[in-house]
């Protein structure tokens, strides 16, 4: 489709990055584009939308850049989920595994209760350890998943097979 080709032309590929050996998919370029982050925004709130999300959890740090104008787009609230440590309030936090050693996320108790609906956010799902983690934190906090949306995933890393398990039959869109 005319956005996909749009957002694709608009994602640099740098190689051996941040070690060797990885391709990393740079944003960059698509945020400093008014058209192509326009464009991303309102598809990642009519996905919010459409799911019927009431809040939508950005993923540090760079579900904070894409969630939170779609958040504001879609009429729903923004919640950062943080890397440990960040956060100043009273946290839930969720420890999930890396290729060597482990992670932490968390986010403030109180931005989610149950009732919410949550859309989570995210630029890249790689092997999809962080959104699992993150619907973890967000089913333990007593709230409802209503999706996961990302810009891209990396299907030779399987995070979808890896998160199909605990998705629950909620949506998994990569734009
Ligand atoms: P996962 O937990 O799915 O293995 O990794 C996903 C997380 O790592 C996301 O928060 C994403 O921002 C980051 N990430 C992994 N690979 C890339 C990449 O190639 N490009 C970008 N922009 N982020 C990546």
């Amino acid at each position: 489709t005319d956005i996909k080709e749009l957002l694709l032309s608009r994602i640099r590929d740098v190689a051996d990055h941040p070690e060797p050996g990885v391709m990393f998919k740079d944003i960059t370029p698509l945020l400093a584009d008014p058209a192509a982050f326009t464009a991303l925004t309102d598809a990642l709130a009519e996905l919010t939308v459409r799911h019927g999300a009431t809040k939508i959890v950005g993923l540090e740090a760079r579900g904070f850049i894409l969630g939170a104008p779609a958040a504001v787009r879609a009429g729903v609230g923004f919640i950062p989920v943080r890397k440990a440590g960040k956060l100043p309030g009273a946290t839930l936090s969720q420890a999930y595994d890396l290729e060597y050693g482990s992670a932490e996320i968390e986010v403030h108790a109180e931005d989610l209760i149950e009732g919410d609906r949550v859309m989570v956010i995210d630029d890249v799902l790689a092997t999809g350890g962080t959104a699992e983690a993150s619907l973890q934190l967000i089913r333990r906090a007593g709230a409802e998943v209503a999706g996961v949306a990302v810009l891209m995933e990396l299907s030779f890393l399987a995070g979808r097979q890896r998160l199909e398990a605990v998705l629950d039959g909620a949506p998994l869109e990569s734009l």
